[in-house]
């Protein structure tokens, strides 16, 4: 037999060091020991002070030993012929037969002898070492290509592995390979919401369901984060479909995590190899699948289109762009005014962001409000619009019959995540000088309830500095209005599609209604937005709104255009144009 290396070796050089004690009752202790630790390993025959270990043996092969032994001369001779030792091969085995051990040794013959347990122990060590290092570096290369947590292979082994795959031609020629990129919805709220703990305990049992889901011969990994892949020999396209349905439909059965169900989804991106797709682009292609069944609604799985790639490349260069506009000052706040229904008396504005594009001119924020929260530069652009319009508005409030006036900001369910969001704001606050009372924030119901836990402390920091909340187009996002308890609301924006058709939708007038006696019952004021026309001012009045903005009281302007037109005499209403119709001081 073949010596294993770790516990024969070990034994050997346990035994050899014994041996260059030159005690035979150290070494038949050893032996004995040796003996007894590994059972019927190892055997020792000791008869006439003729020591014979036989290690990793059989009976027949102890048998056949000794016949050998006996019957045979000793293959290597040391010393002047009374001490004969020899490793002889048996069978497959190695086997070490030392003859006369004892008093017996001359001084060569002990010189020898130690000389050659010094070899054989170094030759031992040196190979206990290379194989401990050879296991080692077994474990540093497993571990530099699978993922720890769920111990799937990780990008490094996936690209390998596909790359492999999409070089070698599918075996019986009807198959192709199909990558399917699966991310979890909403896994950041997992986390924030129920702790990384629980986090991990949903990528794991993500893990295992896809590993469940897929044949012996695919392959499941993990990118990064909540991101993992799949890679599938299919028959044909629709399989890969199929697949990728039955592994959304098997994420989404509730779990429990951390004491509590978790309901949860991912959306995944299915790209099906073509002739001469390298690996990255394979996973690149399910990538933008995958964000494609997002933007759909998540939950679902889409199919890679060559079109998504312009899509991808228009908006990183949308992304790029923006970077730089923001960069340049390209960024300006406009100030759209909010006046009190009763009289058309401004109480405050809404600041919105334009983008001053070079060529394509003043750019709505829809363009590229999406492309800044992808890209991680909303916060700057959040507080940048802030401080702007804080810092006009602290000074108008400077001005006689200014002084009431307020101000709402929008801020992104990013920018509302960032960890040291209130330290940002103080400052802001502090340098304008307006009261915090008179400043609001401006919120969507999407960003409040996604990240509920994430957002509750900042929230409650918001709540010390005396700052207060605006649920932004309120009714089109969720339907838990536990936050309105929660959070220190102080308005209720109503969006502008349940405004549009005010007077003649009696759905939306029913919306309208639930709105504002919902409000009232909250002591919470509504702002009616996109009111456009006196009928719909006139019947907002009749539900009961306080405030309301929209084209009828004026777009948004700068702030250069909206100083000139505070500080200077109020224009009268039927001015054309631009204008703050909604001043009216007297
Ligand atoms: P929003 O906060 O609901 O803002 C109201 C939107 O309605 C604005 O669109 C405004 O220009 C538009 N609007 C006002 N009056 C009328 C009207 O009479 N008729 C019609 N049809 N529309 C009217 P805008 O400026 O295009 O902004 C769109 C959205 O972009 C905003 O909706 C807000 O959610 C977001 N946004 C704007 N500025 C910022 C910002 O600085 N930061 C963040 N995070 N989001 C912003
Ligand atoms: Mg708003
Ligand atoms: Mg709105």
């Amino acid at each position: 037999m073949v010596m294993q290396p770790s516990w024969s070796l070990h034994l050997l050089s346990e035994i050899l060091a014994a041996f260059s004690t030159e005690d035979p009752e150290n070494l038949r202790n050893v032996v004995n020991r040796v003996a007894e630790s590994v059972e019927a390993e190892v055997a020792a025959i000791l008869s006439d002070g003729t020591i014979r270990f036989c290690i990793g043996m059989t009976g027949d092969e102890r048998q056949q030993l000794e016949s050998l032994a006996s019957s045979r001369p000793p293959q290597i001779t040391i010393g002047a012929g009374r001490l004969n030792s020899y490793w002889a091969p048996l069978g497959e085995g190695n086997l070490l037969v030392v003859g006369r051990l004892g008093d017996t040794f001359d001084v060569e013959e002990r010189s020898l002898l130690r000389a050659m347990a010094r070899s054989i122990e170094l030759s031992l060590r040196m190979l206990e070492a290379i194989s401990a290092e050879r296991q080692a570096r077994l474990d540093a290369s497993y571990q530099a290509c699978h993922d720890a947590l769920t111990d799937l292979p990780n990008r490094l082994l996936v690209l390998e592995r596909l790359c492999r795959w999409t070089q070698q031609p599918p075996d019986d020629g009807a198959c192709g390979t199909a990558v399917l990129f699966i991310d979890i919805d909403r896994f950041k709220w997992v986390n924030d919401a129920h702790g990384h703990a629980a986090g991990d305990e949903l990528l794991v049992h993500v893990s295992r369901i896809l590993q469940r889901s897929v044949r012996r011969d695919d392959l499941v990994g993990r990118l990064s984060g909540d991101e993992f892949i799949v890679i599938t020999r299919t028959r044909k396209p629709e399989a890969a479909s199929e697949l990728a349905q039955r592994i959304i439909t098997a994420i989404r059965r509730p779990i429990h995590v951390a004491g509590t169900e978790l309901s949860h989804s991912a959306s995944v991106g299915i790209c099906l190899a073509q002739p001469g797709d390298t690996a990255s682009l394979l996973i690149e292609n399910a990538d933008m699948a995958m964000y494609r069944a997002k933007a759909l609604g998540r939950g679902r799985y889409a199919l890679f289109q060559p079109s998504m790639r312009e899509e991808a490349r228009n908006r990183l260069a949308l992304e790029e762009a923006l970077r730089h506009a923001v960069g340049n000052g390209e960024i300006v706040c406009h100030l759209q005014p909010i006046v009190r229904l009763v009289d058309r008396q401004l109480v405050g504005f809404e600041a919105l962001a334009r983008w001053k594009h070079p060529q394509q001119g003043l750019l709505a924020p829809t363009a590229f409000i999406a492309a800044a929260e992808d890209s991680g530069l909303i916060e700057g652009i959040d507080l940048w619009m802030m401080e702007a319009a804080c810092r006009a508005l602290g000074r108008w409030q400077q001005l006689p019959g200014l002084e009431h006036l307020r101000l709402s900001v929008n801020l992104s369910a990013r920018t509302l995540s960032a960890a040291d969001l209130v330290q940002r704001i103080e400052p802001i606050l502090a340098a304008s000088g307006i009261a915090p009372s008179q400043l609001f924030l401006e919120i969507t119901e999407t960003s409040l309830v996604e990240d509920i836990q994430s957002t509750t402390s900042t929230i409650q920091g918001l709540r010390h500095l005396g700052l207060k909340l605006a649920i932004d187009d309120f009714g089109t996002g969720y339907s838990s209005l536990l936050y309105l308890k929660r959070f220190p609301v102080g308005l209720l924006k109503i969006d502008q599609s349940f405004v549009a058709d005010l007077g003649s939708d009696p759905e939306d007038e029913a919306i309208a209604q639930a709105i504002v006696s919902l409000a009232g019952a909250l002591g919470v004021s509504v702002v009616a937005e996109g009111v456009e026309t006196e009928t719909q001012e006139a019947r907002l009045l009749e539900l009961g709104s306080d405030y309301a903005q929209g084209h009828l009281y004026g777009p948004g302007l700068e702030i250069e255009a909206t100083e000139r037109l505070l500080i200077e005499p109020a224009l009268p209403r039927s001015e054309p144009g631009p204008s703050l119709k909604a001043i009216d001081r007297s």
